[in-house]
């Protein structure tokens, strides 16, 4: 599995996503649709770095601030060899709609690197961390631009980044990213909102369909931050976690993998692959599997018009972002599979990362339980919400959750009014 050229371009699929779901904002002039079509800035940086064998080596980041209308940008900072500027656009658009509707006062934005991490030594993924936070820094700072971890990136990861901007300001200045290690200002919970978040909005999405959540079956495409912490709290959950897969391939067993055990194996091994008393699968057929819930928690493109009438689950539980095509949407859709769209799936994700910058800002620290309190709250009445309208107007969840996303950073923007 991987973003191939014939692969649908993430950004044509974010801006379909929105025609479709701006016919529904009939009481939003046509002007502030088409202001809302735009990103607001795009930053290409090429830089290089210093590899451990004294050579130089260029790379290529980028950093897309889509919308700031609600608030400074917030989104995610992606290591990834496919990385491209589309790719960047498509996902700070999908950050605005999504911080609009977790109600979180953040606009949206991306970051990302062309490289694959797992090539470089630590000093040199520290190195060109550092330098990419420097020549970003322009448009990086609390009050403007807050980044976080996407694929490719952790928490040590947003340290360096935070250390580098820090000693160029000269003074700690944790709130300038989110999903830290707690030592150095993280929040509790930030690790493991995203993939709890998912599982929160897919039961649900389960209640609503009238399946029982205990023993339902659930099947994981990607097994890092997202998958892992999403199969785990389906397993506390008392579901039925029956495969599981990574970039190396997957581990299936009908009768449910033992998740804390499978976690254990990945985190030795480095992969799924080869977990004690589970079969082979390979990533195209766990999106196949006759399961209640599927969840999507790689990259992007992978529910396509080639495998989608496929697709068996009731339920789609949108971990990653992007993970479903505009013609697969259709073909789900018809065939009356529930999907749970990424900007309310895995929200949960950026919430904590707004709780982390709330902390950060007030240097006061929540406890854990307060932090799933509020992440639970946030989940539930954002899913009730896109439920809602998707009932009062008959369409899909995807198109409801854009709607009240978009509509809401309309209305913003309407209200504040057009400079100058
Ligand atoms: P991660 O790097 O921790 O994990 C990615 C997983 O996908 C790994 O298991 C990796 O092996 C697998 N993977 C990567 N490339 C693959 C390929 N070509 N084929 C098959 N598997 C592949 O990343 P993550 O943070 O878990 O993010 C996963 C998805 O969730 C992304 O779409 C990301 O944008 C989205 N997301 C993440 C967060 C977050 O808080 N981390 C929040 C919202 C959305």
């Amino acid at each position: 599995m991987s973003s191939t050229s014939s692969a649908p371009n993430p950004y044509a699929v974010a801006r379909q996503q929105f025609e479709r779901a701006v016919i529904h904002l009939d009481d939003i002039p046509a002007n502030f649709i088409e202001y809302l079509r735009h990103p607001k800035r795009e930053l290409t940086v090429n830089f290089p770095v210093k590899m451990d064998d004294g050579s130089l080596r260029m790379f290529t980041g980028y950093r897309v601030h889509y919308n700031n209308v609600l608030g400074p940008t917030k989104g995610g900072i992606r290591y990834h060899p496919d990385v491209t500027l589309d790719e960047m656009r498509a996902l700070a658009m999908w950050m605005t709609w999504k911080c609009s509707l977790m109600n979180i006062p953040y606009g949206g934005a991306k970051g990302g690197v062309v490289v694959d991490p797992h090539q470089l030594s630590l000093a040199e993924l520290e190195r060109l961390t550092r330098r990419y936070a420097t020549d970003i820094s322009i448009l990086m700072n609390p009050s403007n631009d807050v980044p976080a971890p996407d694929v490719g990136t952790n928490p040590q990861i947003m340290a360096w980044i935070m250390d580098t901007y820090s000693m160029h300001f000269g003074a700690f200045q944790a709130a300038v990213v989110t999903g830290k290690p707690v030592e150095v200002g993280g929040s509790l919970g930030r690790n493991e909102a995203t993939g709890r978040g998912v599982m929160l909005t897919a039961r649900e999405a389960l209640r609503q369909v009238g399946i029982p959540v205990q023993g339902a079956r659930i099947a994981v495409q990607g097994f890092g931050n997202v998958g892992s912490i999403a199969a785990r709290t389906a397993h506390e959950m008392g579901c039925k976690v029956i495969a599981a897969t990574d970039v190396k391939g997957g581990a299936y067993n009908r009768n449910g993998l033992d998740v804390p055990a499978l976690i254990e194996h990945a985190q030795r091994t480095g992969s799924v692959v080869n977990f004690p008393g589970s079969d082979w699968i390979d990533n195209a057929s766990v999106l196949e599997l006759e399961c209640e819930v599927l969840i999507p928690a790689a990259l992007e493109n992978q529910i396509t018009k080639d495998n989608a009438a496929r697709v068996k689950a009731r339920i789609v539980a949108e971990g990653a972002n992007g993970p479903t095509t505009d013609d697969a949407d259709v073909i789900l859709d018809n065939n009356g599979v529930f999907v749970i769209p990424d900007i309310l799936c895995n929200g949960g994700g950026v919430t904590v990362s707004y709780f982390e910058w709330v902390q950060d800002l007030q240097y006061f620290f929540w406890s854990e339980e307060e932090i799933w309190q509020r992440l639970e709250r946030t989940m539930i009445n954002a899913f009730n919400e896109v439920a809602r309208m998707t009932k009062q107007r008959n369409i899909s969840m995807r198109t409801a959750a854009q709607a009240l996303a978009i509509r809401r950073v309309a209305k913003a923007t309407m209200i504040r009014g057009i400079y100058p």
